[in-house]
């Protein structure tokens, strides 16, 4: 089935076929007839899979039939929430492009700007509103966001917003819009524990259109490399310089190590930048810009990057350091890979994360193909670093790094 089959408005299916979006995704496909007859729905599918549009395709042609026919409420229709500024801004631009040419009106609301223009726009009448948690409450409790009309609760990141964290604020949420409406889960990981979560938040039950055994998406080769912990940055440093060309998103624990990995590829001469939430919002914005743009073809990041942010063309997801909440693997990795896009990820396990590498093959169900080296390559590449600091031979003889793995 192609979107013009679809009985959807043709500005949609327009829009549509400008993105060049000519059949449905399987998560489309299972989910897009179901919301647009108002049903609830809990949808679990792979990274990349093209959930975003899943979503906002029913959305917008339910509002804009609605609109269309004159029937019209005051405040917001639809609520979406996302975990992070980054997401919430690229979720908002995929209703704006499918919906640009339709009536209905949609907005992103975020923290870490000012927020007067944001209520400046929330006043001249918004539709659906794309928002993170925080922002959004503050707008709530200054009587600025009206939700008492909202028809649909859309989570994207579902699992993450059920979770620790932003439970409350979905639990306190609930108590300002109608008992009556629509709600949306999506997300490509979910556990039990949030499933069951899920199932309190809507009485009424809810599909789950795609539960994948292995959550990682097929079209993603991964692999894990044993390496000693300060060994890293001469392998991290060796593959950025093997493959110049590719475009790659590396994983760190923290804010720290974020930016001293940067300083460590800076010795060596290679221009990376660092992402993480520390960083100040349009800093943040611009760096994520300057990655979209291939201005920088090294984005260092923490986890604050690691759900949901879809830039198509990354070529491989290096785990500098593993996650140690195994969900995290799967969304990082998920960062390649888009759409019908092969894409590489590559772990750098040390000594002491083999309880991560534990934890994550026991979540991913499968183990996890080891790319093996002699501890002649290992030394190589240690011997191969541009950073002329570095005494490799006394380090291995001090330590004896290198030897078991
Ligand atoms: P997910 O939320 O499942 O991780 P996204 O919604 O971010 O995935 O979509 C991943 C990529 O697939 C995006 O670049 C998007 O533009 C593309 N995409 C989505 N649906 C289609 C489609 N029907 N045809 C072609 N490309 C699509
Ligand atoms: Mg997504």
């Amino acid at each position: 089935m192609k979107f013009e089959d679809y009985r959807i408005s043709a500005q949609i299916k327009s829009q549509l076929k400008v993105l060049g979006f000519n059949k449905p995704t399987d998560i489309q496909f299972k989910a897009i007839d179901p919301i647009l007859k108002g049903e609830d729905v809990l949808a679990i599918a792979q990274t990349g899979t093209g959930k975003t549009a899943a979503f906002v395709i029913p959305i917008l042609e339910i509002l804009e039939k609605k609109k269309s026919r004159g029937k019209q409420t005051e405040g917001v229709k639809c609520l979406v929430l996302a975990p992070t500024r980054e997401l919430a801004i690229q979720i908002s631009k995929v209703f704006e492009s499918i919906g640009q040419n339709l009536k209905v009106v949609s907005a992103c609301i975020h923290g870490g700007v000012e927020q007067d223009p944001q209520i400046a726009q929330l006043n001249k009448g918004v539709d659906i509103l794309v928002a993170t948690p925080g922002r959004m409450f503050d707008l709530v409790s200054q009587g600025h966001l009206n939700m008492k009309n909202l028809e649909i609760l859309c989570l994207d990141e579902a699992d993450l917003m059920l979770d620790l964290g932003f439970y409350k604020d979905i639990q306190d949420l609930l108590k300002h819009i109608p008992k009556h409406r629509q709600t949306l889960f999506f997300s490509a990981t979910i556990t039990l524990k949030i499933k069951k979560l899920a199932y309190s938040v809507v009485k009424n039950a809810i599909r789950i259109q795609i539960s994948p055994k292995n959550p990682v998406a097929k079209n993603i080769d991964h692999a894990v490399v044993f390496i000693e912990m300060d060994d890293k940055r001469f392998f991290l440093e060796n593959v950025l310089k093997e493959y110049e060309e590719s475009k790659f998103v590396v994983f760190v624990r923290t804010k720290i190590r974020a930016e001293r990995v940067v300083a460590a590829m800076e010795r060596v001469m290679l221009k990376t930048e660092f992402l993480h939430g520390g960083v100040e919002q349009q800093e943040r914005f611009a760096i994520l810009d300057r990655f979209r743009k291939n201005e920088n073809r090294v984005l260092i990041t923490t986890d604050v990057a690691a759900r949901g942010i879809d830039i198509p063309d990354v070529d491989y997801v290096i785990n500098y350091d593993l996650p140690d909440v195994s969900e995290n693997y799967v969304h990082r990795v998920g960062r390649t890979g888009r759409g019908n896009k092969r894409g590489q990820a590559l772990s750098f396990c040390s000594k002491d994360e083999m309880v991560f590498l534990e934890d994550i093959e026991e979540y991913t169900g499968e183990e996890i193909q080891r790319f093996e080296l002699t501890n002649g390559e290992y030394e190589d590449i240690l011997g191969a670093t541009d950073d002329g600091s570095y005494n490799w031979k006394k380090l291995i003889d001090e330590e004896g790094g290198g030897d078991e793995w």
